[in-house]
């Protein structure tokens, strides 16, 4: 977004290379689960960037493959078919589908389900060719230092670890979970709450076809600020490893084959170090079940953290720090979605 204003752009990354949230994450472009109002949006716009930016950076992977939210019982059914009468509904592009729907959309759902809810809306990127593949579409005007910490502001600049002053018209401080270093002290004093949440992921080799949508199950709908509707209050509880975990069922196959499958919540800090094998089960066992079939072996197993604004009617936070200085973060578990629109209106207009 700096580079579409002319500006030219030094880049500053405090590990040898992106080892965050962005590139930890499904990779999904969700517009299916947004709150209505400014969040959906924001979600819109940034959906619609994503497809213009791919467009010189295919290399990103985006594909406009849809989603499918799956209901396996009657209660769920009841969620989507409410969430298909809302006034956005049209905005989401969303449709409403019984099984024989549902495997015409994705041939691939071969399990026991009750209907789905298909969001055209929804899109995929590779969470971990993006960035690259966008620092390779950047090539005049873009400086990439990895290894450089930033680790103090002044007006209009930043010093790294080394010592080198970095200055521009704008810098801007995307320090995501990190909310202590340089961020600390302004997120401290800032009315804005924000907290880290860790979620646990895994990676399975190659399945044997396409999955033509990404797809979530029914436990998605407790999540989701888009389901809120009356008859969510009558879904039965969730399973008893799903709860403490908060976990819902999110699956996604990666250009190569593999399925990302996810994912756990947890607030709750000191986070654990290492992961926990029973959501891992669990949420194997729901893909399974939707998919009717075995999954391949798992070949990677991963956590993440984002850090999300609380309280707020803010949809992430925002703040000037310094003259020509200012600090964006905490766009919860909506930044790899809302990331290209929080950019653009990070630039005064
Ligand atoms: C497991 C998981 C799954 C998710 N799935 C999705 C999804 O499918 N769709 C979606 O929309 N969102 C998803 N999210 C949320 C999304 O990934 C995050 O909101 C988003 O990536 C946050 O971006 P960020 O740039 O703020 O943080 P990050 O991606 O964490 O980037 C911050 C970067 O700043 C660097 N840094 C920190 N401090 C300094 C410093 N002082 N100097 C220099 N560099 C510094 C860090 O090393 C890091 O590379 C998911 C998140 C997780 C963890």
């Amino acid at each position: 977004m700096a580079r579409r204003r002319g500006y030219s752009v030094v880049h500053l990354e405090r590990e040898a290379g992106a080892r965050g949230a962005s590139v930890r994450n499904f990779g999904l472009i969700w517009v299916s689960g947004r709150r209505a109002g400014p969040e959906l949006a924001l979600a819109l716009r940034a959906r619609e960037l994503w497809e213009e930016i791919a467009a010189s950076a295919p290399g990103t992977g985006f594909r406009p493959a849809g989603s499918l939210t799956v209901a396996a019982s009657d209660a769920e059914l009841s969620v989507l078919a409410e969430a298909a009468e809302l006034p956005d509904a049209k905005q989401r592009d969303f449709e409403l589908l019984g099984p024989p729907g549902v495997r015409a959309v994705n041939p691939a759902l071969r399990g026991e389900l009750a209907g789905g809810l298909y969001c055209r809306a929804d899109a995929i990127v590779e969470p971990r060719r993006a960035l690259p593949a966008l620092r390779a579409m950047l090539k005049t005007g873009y400086e990439w230092l990895p290894g450089r910490e930033a680790v103090e502001v002044a007006p209009h600049g930043i010093r790294d670890q080394r010592g080198e002053w970095h200055r521009g018209d704008l810098v801007v401080l995307c320090t995501g979970a990190n909310l202590t270093g340089v961020a600390g002290p302004h997120l401290a004093a800032s009315a804005h709450n924000l907290r880290r949440v860790r979620l646990q992921m895994l990676q399975t080799a190659q399945f044997h076809e396409p999955l033509t949508t990404a797809v979530a199950d029914g436990d998605s709908l407790r999540y989701y600020p888009a389901y809120d509707v009356p008859s969510r209050t009558l879904l039965p509880p969730q399973s008893p490893v799903a709860a403490a975990h908060r976990a819902q069922l999110l699956l996604v196959q990666r250009a190569d084959g593999g399925l990302t499958i996810g994912d756990t919540h947890s607030y709750d800090e000191p986070f654990s170090f290492d992961v926990d094998e029973d959501p891992y089960d669990h949420l194997r066992a729901r893909a399974s079940a939707l998919l009717g079939c075995e999954l391949p072996p798992v070949r990677r197993r991963w956590a993440g953290v984002y850090s999300e604004v609380t309280g707020t009617s803010e949809l992430y936070h925002r703040s000037a720090v310094a003259p020509g200085v200012v600090l964006v973060t905490g766009p919860g578990g909506r930044g790899m979605t809302c990331s290209p629109a929080i950019a653009e209106e990070t630039f005064p207009r």
